[in-house]
């Protein structure tokens, strides 16, 4: 048997497109059209390199102090990785090693059925129902573990903190991820879950509406216990963090919470005027919590909505999945980005 037989066989989670070309309007992976804070420049400005030398902080302390701080909660409750994609995966790798399959939704954040495969953890898809809700009671069989991302990433839509305590209520045996990676945006968390329920486990990101999708920034809030948890398997990986340069900027986005909230309610008064306009032009729009939005119409297939925009240089995802494949998802960029989007779309809809 060849050396080649035996490399684990994987099928990788394919990013959104990165466009070679500068007047692309790039609106397919959920990035923050705006900056992130100037106190995140004057770190870059004051880096010493020479600092680089040295290894960074193995556990974040700084950053994890301010965090826990952020969060009301206690620093052995706070995990910090590279991005919440790491966070995940190293989440994935630690609590769900079961025999039995992790429970997720079939209209969810498709990473997750990528880390089932590398690591071997069988999963069960649940189908949403036809307005693409989750139902408690889908998740009530035995499991190896659940997660699923609230609001959701492709449809924007966020579930109620009640029926995610229903869903723990019924799971004490298993742990429940909640993968809150648009949370800024809804406004709403389960963080005031983490006091009553051990087994949930909450990851956030630095990547949305803190507009640091470069720096790799990533969170999991959980009990103490969990977290410990993760950081033993964490630490038999890789025991450095994040680099240095990634704790700084952290630090600074997190004391400019003000900064990202004006960021946000500005996108989410451009997702208002645009789902708007996009729905008197015949279009139907989930009603997104997100710095996205889930769009279909009648005239024309998902498929022909993302070449016909591709064509016009306006990226946007979509996938060709069961139950999703009639819709694209356009992240919101500025208001000039939208307002053209909204252009091309009323011209084609006038061909249709
Ligand atoms: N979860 C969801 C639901 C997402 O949409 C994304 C971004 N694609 C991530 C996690 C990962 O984000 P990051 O690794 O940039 O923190």
């Amino acid at each position: 048997m060849s050396w080649k037989d035996r490399i684990r066989k994987v099928e990788p989670y394919v990013s959104g497109e990165q466009p070679k070309l500068e007047q692309m309007i790039k609106l397919n992976t959920n990035e923050n059209p705006y900056p992130p804070s100037e106190k995140v420049q004057a770190v870059l400005q004051s880096v010493n390199a020479d600092k680089l030398a040295l290894y960074p902080n193995s556990d974040a302390e700084t950053l994890r102090t301010a965090l826990a701080e952020f969060w009301q909660l206690d620093e052995s409750q706070i995990f910090i990785g590279n991005g919440s994609d790491e966070v995940l995966s190293l989440s994935f790798l630690t609590f769900f090693n079961s025999d039995k399959p992790v429970f997720m939704p079939d209209v969810t954040y498709p990473f997750y059925p990528t880390y089932c495969d590398l690591y071997g953890i069988k999963y069960v898809k649940q189908a949403v129902d036809a307005d693409f809700h989750i139902q408690a009671k889908d998740y009530v069989a035995e499991n190896g573990g659940i997660i699923f991302c609230n609001p959701c990433n492709p449809t924007g839509i966020s579930e109620p903190l009640d029926l995610i305590e229903q869903i723990l209520e019924q799971n004490q045996e298993s742990v429940v991820i909640i993968d809150e990676a648009y949370a800024d945006f809804s406004g709403q968390s389960a963080i005031p879950l983490l006091d009553k329920y051990e087994n949930l486990l909450i990851t956030r990101t630095f990547s949305k509406a803190r507009s640091l999708a470069g720096i790799r920034l990533g969170v999991a809030l959980g009990s103490s216990y969990a977290i410990g948890k993760l950081y033993d398997v964490k630490n038999s990986f890789n025991s450095y963090c994040v680099d240095m340069i990634a704790q700084e900027i952290g630090l600074a986005s997190i004391q400019d919470t003000e900064q990202m909230l004006a960021n946000v309610d500005k996108i989410i008064a451009t997702r208002t005027w645009f789902s708007k306009a996009v729905e008197k032009l015949g279009f139907v729009s989930t009603d997104s919590q997100t710095n996205f939005v889930f769009i279909r119409c009648e005239q024309f297939s998902g498929q022909t909505l993302y070449d016909r925009m591709y064509n016009k240089h306006i990226i946007v995802r979509y996938w060709d999945k069961p139950g999703i494949s009639d819709w694209v998802r356009i992240t919101i960029g500025t208001d000039e980005q939208m307002k053209q989007v909204l252009d091309f779309l009323s011209k084609l809809m006038r061909e249709a």
